[in-house]
């Protein structure tokens, strides 16, 4: 049965390059020349066509390229029974929190302060065991980069839907607790997925409840923030700034404000990539139990929507 590569933003050579070695046997196919479409029953997809599937009326697997599922699952043209999994990987785990970390320090060691004064004057810098960093969504990403926060020697507190228990991290739960963890983040680092419930979640109401002077790091997706609610927040000092990796936009206007801001770093959606060559083999072990009628693995749940 032939594996589709649904990818149209994505050069596919690299994930055929890996995928193939391990699995000589696929029948790979590229869309839109991906031949019978009723043949087709396993898709591996990044930035579909919106509507596409309605195309594969045998369709059974739809694996997402990356760790993020939300504009997948935006897609209605996806038939009720069709199963979708997504990228957990201990690479884009990682990268992740070489990320965040280096966002962390360099805020902390003040390096765009000094990369702007250019003159022989040392600032009053904190210490990285007196700062707290908050990391909302204690998933895959979350928890790991929180341990990592942890052990580098920062003060940690983590916020999810459901109550989680990590050693060493205070942890808080749900709506009734968001305004306490908030309280508590003098850095804000989201890694929350993208669903109607965190759409937006950082906003004029819930930034303003972070400590005078906090920082926001945004490695989830661009609507999760209420960019002109940023803004406002670092131009009247509330804020200290902000280092941002995603955005409602992308690729960010070259006019965007956050361009020339002297308190925001952007990055270009690089925070953590997936490789195809770690990636490869979940992928044909999914299509082994697709075949095999198993349990998938790392299997969306729809419904939450991540
Ligand atoms: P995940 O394993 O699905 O974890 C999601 C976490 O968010 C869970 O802890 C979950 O709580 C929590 N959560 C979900 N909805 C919530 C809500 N309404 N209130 C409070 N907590 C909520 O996701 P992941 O693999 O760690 O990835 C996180 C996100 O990172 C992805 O969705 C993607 O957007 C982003 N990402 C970005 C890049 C990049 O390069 N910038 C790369 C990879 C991923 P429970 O544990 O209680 O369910």
């Amino acid at each position: 049965m032939p594996l589709s590569l649904i990818c149209p933003t994505k050069d596919p050579t690299p994930w055929i390059q890996a995928i193939t070695p391990i699995f000589p046997d696929v029948d790979l196919r590229v869309w839109p020349d991906d031949g019978s479409k009723d043949e087709i029953t396993f898709a591996l997809v990044w930035a579909q066509p919106p509507g596409v599937f309605a195309q594969y009326p045998n369709l059974q697997v739809i694996a997402s390229m990356g760790a993020g599922v939300d504009n997948l699952l935006q897609d209605t043209s996806i038939p009720e029974h069709v199963s979708v999994v997504r990228m957990v990987d201990p690479r884009l785990v990682n990268q992740m929190g070489d990320y965040v970390l280096a966002a962390s320090l360099n805020h902390v060691r003040q390096f765009p302060e000094y990369m702007q004064q250019q003159r022989w004057q040392p600032l009053v810098t904190r210490n990285v065991d007196e700062v707290t960093v908050g990391v909302m969504g204690l998933g895959q990403i979350g928890k790991s980069v929180a341990k990592r926060l942890l052990a580098m020697g920062f003060q940690v507190v983590g916020w999810s839907r459901r109550t989680k228990s990590i050693n060493g991290i205070k942890t808080f739960t749900g709506q009734q607790q968001l305004s306490d963890f908030l309280a508590a983040s003098e850095i804000l680092v989201c890694l929350l997925p993208l669903t109607p419930e965190t759409e937006n979640i950082l906003n004029l109401q819930t930034l303003s409840q972070l400590p005078q002077g906090a920082y926001v790091v945004n490695v989830a997706r661009g609507q999760h923030l209420v960019e002109n609610d940023l803004l406002l927040l670092i131009n009247k000092k509330h804020l200290s700034g902000a280092c941002l990796d995603v955005f409602s936009q992308e690729p960010l206007p070259q006019t965007h404000p956050f361009w020339s801001h002297p308190n925001i770093v952007v990055t270009p959606h690089i925070a953590s990539l997936t490789d195809p060559i770690s990636v490869a083999p979940q992928i044909v072990e999914n299509y082994r139990r697709m075949i095999a009628g198993e349990p998938l693995l790392n299997q969306v749940d729809r419904q939450q929507g991540y």
